[in-house]
C-alpha cells in the first residue's frame, strides 16, 4: 500500500463535470489499495476573477482582506470535491488551512509555510477517509488567513507530502508531463520519463511553466518524489527525483527558453576597479534583477560589458545605465529588447565535453549570432535575437537527438 498526495490544478477542477471526473480518478487510486490525500486549487480562473473583483472595489486593496478573499476559492473546490467523492460512496472530508492548521509566516500574499499540523489528516487516512485540503492558503500566528503566492498549491501539496511522509507527490495538470522542449514550438518534442530535481529547476527557472519553482526546490530539499501527470489522459507522466547515480545521466535532457529578455551593452568604460559596481548599483537599488553579465577583455585601458534584465525593466535599466555612465567620456550605452535566452540543460554535461561545441556549431550552421553566453555545471545558456529563437531551438533539438528516446 502506498501513501500518495495528489494535487489537482484549477483547470482540472474547473467545472462540475471535471470535479466528477477527478473524483472518479481518486476513487480508482483508493480502490487499488492506496492511501490518498488530495490538495486542490480554486476552480478554473476563480482566483483571477477574485483579484479583478477586489480591484473594482478598491484600486489598491488591503493585503489582509485580499488574502481573506483569495483563500475562499480553494475552500469552494475542496467542499465540492468532497461531496463528489461521497456521492461515489467514498469517505472524504474537506479541510482548510485554519482547521488543520497550516501555519505560515505573516507576509500577506507571499507567506511561507512554516508548519503543518498533520494529526487530523493522519487520522483520516488511518480511518479510510480521503482528506481534501485547500492549497495556496495558510494561517499566520495572529490567526489571519494568508496566501503563499500565485500558483502556490503545488507547494502546499509537496509540504503535505513531506509531513505525511508520502511515497510520492503527484501534480495532476493539463499537460501529461515535462517535455524536452515546448511541444507547441517543436512538434517532435518528447515527454521525459524522468528528470532530476536539478534539471527540473533549470528547466522551470528558465521559463518552462509546468511547475511552481518553489515546489521543486521544496521537493528537492526533502527528497520527495514528484510526478507530473495529466488529469485527463492516463499515463505515467514524468517523475522528478534525485539523480540515479547508477545510471548514466543524459548529456542533454531538454531545452528551455525565455522570450522576456533585454540586453544592455556599455562600451568603452575605463578599465578601473569599481566601474562595473558603479554602473550596476543603481540597477539593484531599483530592485531590478540582473541575469547574465559578461565582461569583455580590456583594450587600451577601456572595457565593454553587457548584462540582461527582464523586458519589463528594460527602459528603466537603460535610463539608469545612461546616467551612471554620463561621467565617463567616450563611453556608450546600447540596448536591445528583442532578444531571447535559450538554455540547454542536462546532468550528463558534468562528465561530457563537447555540448558547447555542438551548440556553437549548430547555431553557426543556421547563421544565428550568439550575443551572450553563461554556463553552470548542468546548463549552457545563450542569448540570441528573438527572431532567431524558434529556429535555434528546433535546430538544437535535432542536433542533440532529443526527439529519440535514449537507449538504455
Ligand atoms: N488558485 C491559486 C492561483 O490561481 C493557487 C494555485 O492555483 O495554485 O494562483
Ligand atoms: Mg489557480
Amino acid at each position: 500500500m502506498s501513501l500518495i498526495v495528489q494535487k489537482y490544478g484549477g483547470s482540472s477542477v474547473g467545472s462540475v463535470a471535471r470535479i466528477h471526473a477527478v473524483a472518479e480518478q481518486i476513487a480508482k487510486l483508493a480502490g487499488q489499495g492506496n492511501q490518498v490525500a488530495v490538495v486542490v486549487s480554486a476552480m478554473g480562473d476563480t482566483t483571477d476573477r477574485l483579484v479583478e473583483l477586489a480591484r473594482e472595489i478598491a484600486p489598491d486593496p488591503d493585503l489582509r482582506e485580499m488574502d481573506a478573499l483569495l483563500a475562499t476559492g480553494e475552500m469552494v473546490s475542496t467542499a465540492l470535491l468532497a461531496m463528489a467523492l461521497r456521492r461515489l460512496g467514498l469517505k472524504a472530508r474537506s479541510w482548510n488551512a485554519m482547521q488543520l492548521p497550516i501555519e505560515t509566516t505573516s507576509h500577506a500574499g507571499r507567506a511561507r509555510i512554516a508548519r503543518i499540523d498533520a494529526r487530523q489528516l493522519k487520522q483520516d487516512l488511518e480511518s479510510g477517509i480521503v482528506p481534501i485540503v485547500a492549497g495556496f492558503q495558510g494561517r499566520a500566528a495572529n490567526g489571519d488567513l494568508t496566501t503563499i503566492g500565485r500558483g502556490g498549491s503545488d507547494t502546499t501539496a509537496v509540504a503535505l507530502a513531506v509531513v505525511l511522509e508520502a511515497d510520492e507527490c503527484q501534480i495532476l495538470t493539463d499537460v501529461d508531463g515535462v517535455y524536452t522542449t515546448d511541444p507547441r514550438m517543436v512538434p517532435e518534442a518528447r515527454r521525459l520519463d524522468r528528470v532530476s530535481f536539478e534539471e527540473m529547476l533549470e528547466l522551470a527557472g528558465q521559463g518552462s511553466r509546468v511547475l511552481h519553482l518553489r515546489c521543486v526546490e521544496f521537493a528537492a530539499r526533502y527528497g520527495m518524489k514528484l510526478r507530473v501527470l495529466s488529469s485527463v489522459e492516463p499515463g505515467s507522466g514524468t517523475l522528478i527525483c534525485q539523480e540515479d547515480r547508477k545510471v548514466e545521466a543524459p548529456v542533454v535532457s531538454g531545452i528551455a527558453f525565455n522570450r522576456d529578455e533585454a540586453a544592455i551593452t556599455v562600451a568603452r568604460v575605463p578599465h578601473h576597479p569599481g566601474v562595473a559596481h558603479a554602473i550596476l548599483k543603481p540597477i539593484s537599488r531599483a530592485a531590478i534583477d540582473v541575469d547574465m553579465i559578461v565582461v569583455n577583455a580590456p583594450r587600451e585601458e577601456r572595457v565593454d560589458f553587457s548584462y540582461t534584465v527582464h523586458r519589463d525593466d528594460y527602459e528603466k535599466a537603460l535610463e539608469l545605465t545612461r546616467s551612471a555612465t554620463a561621467d565617463y567620456p567616450g563611453a556608450t550605452v546600447e540596448g536591445d529588447d528583442r532578444v531571447a535566452k535559450l538554455s540547454v540543460v542536462g546532468s550528463g554535461m558534468r562528465t561530457h565535453a563537447g555540448v558547447a561545441t555542438q551548440l556553437f556549431e549548430t547555431l553557426a550552421m543556421e547563421s544565428i549570432n550568439v550575443r551572450l553566453v553563461s554556463t553552470s555545471e548542468i546548463k549552457i545558456s545563450v542569448l540570441v535575437s528573438e527572431k532567431d529563437l524558434e529556429r535555434a531551438v528546433r535546430a538544437l533539438h535535432r542536433a542533440y537527438g532529443l526527439e529519440r528516446a535514449p537507449s538504455s
